[in-house]
């Protein structure tokens, strides 16, 4: 049988890419990963690296500077760099929902200003809807933002931004009140310009700090406090009061796509993991691979790396062919993170006692594959979206 996870049909360009990337990984992600995590180190070298490949523009389109790749090139970009670490993929997702909300729903003044610079990673882009009170109920945003002459004026506290400190845009949902009776078209995006760093970074603008987190480290997860933050009109995104909920949930439905990829790769990497140590591992005379339970364990796992491995090229291929998805990327998603909290589970307790070592690599992957779960949507989120697709579709005639 061929290795896990391949995918059929890819075009030269796109198998060139992977390759690239995968000997990018194996040399410069998975040795440092661990140590890098321990210390929360953030990963510059690697995201220097990054850079050179032209990953931060892989999806723009070429007339502003990119390689116009397609989300399936991304979200197989993205499986293998979750392979050597969950968070290198963290630094580019947020990025990449951002240029894609620019690309698709921005000005073409927004367009010809951030894509140029944004594919060469100079503007680096976060994304910001969840509140301290918020994060599900996404139209119950409170932070708000009211016109005062050529500028909105915004006050109000953002929660879990992804990459909050380290980069230079962010996209954010406020609400504007457009005196819509549905609360989701009282809200407003945002192309906030910030320097990057930590404390007041522009005048009413502050970023307290990074969160402490059980994994995901590396990456840094922020808050963004607005106290009387003013921002010129000219930054709401494609010049659309009351759109930026639509334009967000565009943005948020590529991403679940990437968060399916990541939650591959790391599957991905835990079954490696399980399937060499297994051999390698005796109890009573014999690898334990050769016990029946350890080896059906591995038939499993293998099985839910290859299924989530299909559903998020599906969906990414549907994206593609520009038919709508949300329906297959909830599902993707859900699948897909489950499974990768299953298979990544049955590695460490496969690992038996060394498994709970922090020398051993599943310890770190225990770790980070939770989040899966939760960001760009829970589980119980993307039930409800894959639900509300599946009666509309089979509704009783
Ligand atoms: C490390 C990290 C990075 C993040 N990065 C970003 C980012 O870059 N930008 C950003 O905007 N956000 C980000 N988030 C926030 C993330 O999107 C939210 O945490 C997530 O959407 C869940 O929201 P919540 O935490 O408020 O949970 P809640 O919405 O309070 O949900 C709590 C529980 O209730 C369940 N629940 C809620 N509503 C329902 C319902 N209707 N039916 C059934 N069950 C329900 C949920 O599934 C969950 O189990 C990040 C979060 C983390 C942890």
């Amino acid at each position: 049988m061929a290795k896990l996870a391949q995918t059929a049909g890819l075009t030269e360009i796109q198998q060139e890419i992977l390759s690239t990337v995968r000997t990018f990984v194996d040399k410069e992600i998975l040795p440092h990963a661990t140590a890098l995590e321990h210390a929360d180190a953030y990963p510059q070298d690697i995201v220097d690296g990054m850079k050179e490949m032209g990953l931060f523009g892989l999806t723009v389109s070429e007339e502003f500077g990119g390689l116009g790749e397609s989300l399936l090139t991304y979200a197989l970009v993205v499986e293998q760099i979750a392979r050597g670490w969950m968070s290198v993929s963290g630094v580019i997702n947020t990025h990449f929902i951002v240029a894609h909300m620019i690309a698709h729903h921005g000005t073409d003044e927004q367009k010809q200003r951030y894509l140029p610079r944004m594919a060469a990673g100079e503007v680096r882009g976060s994304f910001s809807m969840s509140e301290p009170d918020l994060g599900s109920d996404v139209a119950a945003i409170s932070t708000k933002a009211v016109a005062d002459g050529d500028d909105f004026v915004i006050d109000g506290a953002k929660m879990w931004l992804t990459n909050g400190g380290t980069s230079n845009l962010t996209a954010v949902l406020v609400r504007t009140d457009e005196g819509a009776e549905r609360a989701h078209q009282n809200l407003t995006c945002f192309l906030v310009d910030k320097p990057e760093g930590y404390g007041e970074v522009a005048p009413g603008l502050t970023v307290p700090g990074k969160i402490d987190k059980m994994g995901y480290k590396g990456v840094d997860t922020t808050e963004l406090v607005f106290s009387g933050h003013r921002v010129p009109a000219a930054q709401i995104l494609g010049d659309r009061r009351g759109g930026g909920f639509a334009q967000m949930m565009d943005g948020v439905e590529v991403g679940r796509v990437n968060v399916a990829a990541r939650a591959c790769g790391i599957a991905i990497r835990a079954f490696e993991l399980a399937v060499e140590y297994a051999q390698q591992r005796k109890t009573f005379g014999k690898p334990i691979a050769q016990h029946q339970a350890i080896a059906f364990k591995l038939a499993e796992m293998a099985t839910k790396v290859e299924a989530a491995h299909l559903m998020m090229v599906n969906a990414a291929r549907m994206k593609d062919s520009g038919e709508r998805f949300d329906v297959e990327a909830g599902m993707a998603k859900l699948l897909a993170s489950e499974y990768c909290a299953e298979v990544t589970q049955e590695s460490f307790r496969i690992h038996g006692g060394y498994g709970y070592s922090k020398e051993y690599e599943i310890e770190r992957l225990m770790r980070e594959a939770p989040f899966l779960l939760i960001g760009e949507g829970t589980s119980e989120i993307q039930k409800t979206i894959i639900s509300r697709g599946l009666l509309k579709e089979y509704k009783l005639r």
